[in-house]
């Protein structure tokens, strides 16, 4: 058998810190960073005798999260205790969700390999505190906690094994960050593990109805990285097969560095967490009514601001799909388009030299340094033609590294368009006089040739000359000669 014989199964529990301002079991602060242990209260330090109080706002972003991706809401929910013992886990037990979830069976849209529309599953949404943190060598041998991570609100959305591939994960995990940004329950930034998925993979010879058996990497935070465990996981499962070995249900490590995965500890089975019901809290109740007043309160979800960007800006299909595929490119785009005006000019920026950028530099749209006023501003003073579009890019370039007001960029380094006549002319001149083939080209009817020229001027004037000045001047020069 070979490689192509075998098909991949993922299924992703993904976790996600609710952007609640408190904690979820008292009121200490959810903002991230911080001095350590700065962000705490004896709950949660979980000091003996300390008892929690549910943060009514994690519900609701809870079933928020549920409405916007299909979930039913349960009525009838409890918290759990999940007891194990880890140093950044003080109370040696996670107050979760065990049998009664808040929201069960939903799914999500995500195009499969081949571009076809696929549906994934979701079994259920839960409600659970984060740990704290473990600070490793920082000051010599040893490590250090930090609590401040500890209680802030988490929801896991567990997947059905759904998936067939490493970029379908990606693609569904892309579209569960963009739901959970749309709805504002989460920031997302996945570079400070807001958004953190424990990777499921087996695979099965293809034709077969019964899922192999499945190995699990935890806490994975870039997409890069969950793309190549996960083939690299698939790969090194069906050689295990073919080589008539077995695969054991482990959890495993993703080595970066290396490119390869590492067996880490056994399993454990729901049973080895000794789950229970958390005596100190109460059940959850909620009324038809405030699910009815959670879903009213939904905002606008990605799929009808794109409608709007077709009809309303008439962008192209495309176009409208990138740019609502992330809320934080969806809102420079509208931020900058109220200031400016020019929705086709700000599209293109964002779709071309902006999303190059981003990847080149392996960012997220969250962590564009400029505003959506400093982009406005860039696609004025094109319009105005203080600026080319040659000059833009470099703009733009340069509002990464350092953002400020373009103009001032502008001034700084010299960018400004030169628009004076007299000053053209010149340049005009000189090019002319240095390319008389060309001016016998154009005379010999080859109108390319004024792209050539055109393009030596801009050259001459690295790219700061009004570009429809020259065109229209070097015919003017050409015809007098
Ligand atoms: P646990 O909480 O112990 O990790 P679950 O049964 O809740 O176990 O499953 C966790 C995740 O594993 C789910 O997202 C599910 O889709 C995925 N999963 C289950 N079976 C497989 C499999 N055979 N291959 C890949 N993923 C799987
Ligand atoms: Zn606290
Ligand atoms: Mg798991």
């Amino acid at each position: 058998m070979s490689r192509s014989d075998y098909e991949t199964i993922v299924g992703l529990e993904i976790h996600a810190e609710l952007s609640t301002k408190t904690k979820i079991f008292c009121s200490c602060p959810t903002e991230f960073g911080g001095e350590p242990n700065t962000h705490c209260c004896p709950i949660c330090m979980a000091m003996p005798g300390t008892l929690p109080v549910l943060n009514e706002k994690v519900v609701e972003y809870a079933v928020k999260a549920g409405l916007a991706t299909g979930c039913t809401i349960s009525k009838d929910s409890k918290n759990d205790r999940k007891n194990y013992y880890y140093p950044d886990l003080p109370k040696s037990y996670q107050i979760s969700q065990f049998d009664k979830p808040l929201c069960n069976h939903g799914a999500v849209e995500i195009e499969d390999d081949e571009g076809n529309k696929k549906e994934i599953g979701i079994l259920r949404i839960h409600i659970e505190e984060d740990a704290g943190k473990l600070n490793h060598n920082e000051f010599g041998s040893g490590s250090l906690v930090d609590l401040n991570r500890a209680g802030v609100p988490l929801i896991e959305i567990v997947s059905e094994p759904d998936m067939r591939s490493a970029k379908e994960a990606e693609r569904y995990m892309r579209k569960i960050k963009s739901i959970l940004e749309y709805i504002e329950v989460s920031d997302c930034k996945m570079q400070e593990g807001s958004l953190r998925a424990d990777v499921n993979v087996s695979v099965r010879k293809k034709g077969t109805n019964e899922f192999g058996t499945r190995t699990e990497m935890k806490n994975m935070s870039s997409f890069r990285s969950i793309v190549r465990a996960i083939e690299y996981e698939a790969e090194r499962q069906i050689e295990v097969i073919e080589n008539g070995g077995t695969v054991y249900q482990t959890t495993i490590r993703w080595d970066e560095v290396s490119g390869k995965t590492f067996p880490m500890r056994d399993k454990e089975n729901a049973d080895d967490y000794r789950y229970f019901p958390e005596p100190d809290l109460v059940a959850i109740r909620l009324s038809d009514e405030y699910i009815e007043n959670v879903k009213k309160e939904l905002p606008e979800l990605p799929e009808s601001r794109k409608l709007r960007y077709l009809t309303e800006y008439e962008l192209s299909e495309k176009d409208s799909r990138l740019l609502t595929a992330s809320k934080y490119l969806s809102d420079l785009f509208e931020g900058a388009l109220k200031e400016c005006g020019n929705a086709k000019a700000v599209a293109n920026w964002i779709l071309s030299d902006i999303s190059r950028i981003l990847n080149e530099k392996e960012m997220e749209a969250d962590q564009i340094p400029f505003t959506a006023s400093q982009l406005a501003k860039v696609v004025e003073l094109i319009d105005k033609g203080t600026i080319s579009s040659a000059i833009a890019k470099k703009v733009i370039t340069e509002l990464f590294e350092n953002p400020q007001d373009p103009e001032i960029i502008i001034k700084e380094n010299g960018w400004i368009q030169i628009s004076d006549e007299g000053a053209i002319r010149d340049v005009v001149l000189k090019i002319l006089e240095a390319n008389p083939q060309s001016v016998a080209d154009y005379k010999g009817g080859k109108d390319r040739a004024i792209g050539f020229l055109v393009g030596q001027a801009m050259k001459e004037t690295k790219g700061k000359a009004n570009p429809g000045m020259l065109n229209k001047m070097f015919v003017e020069e050409i015809n007098k000669i």
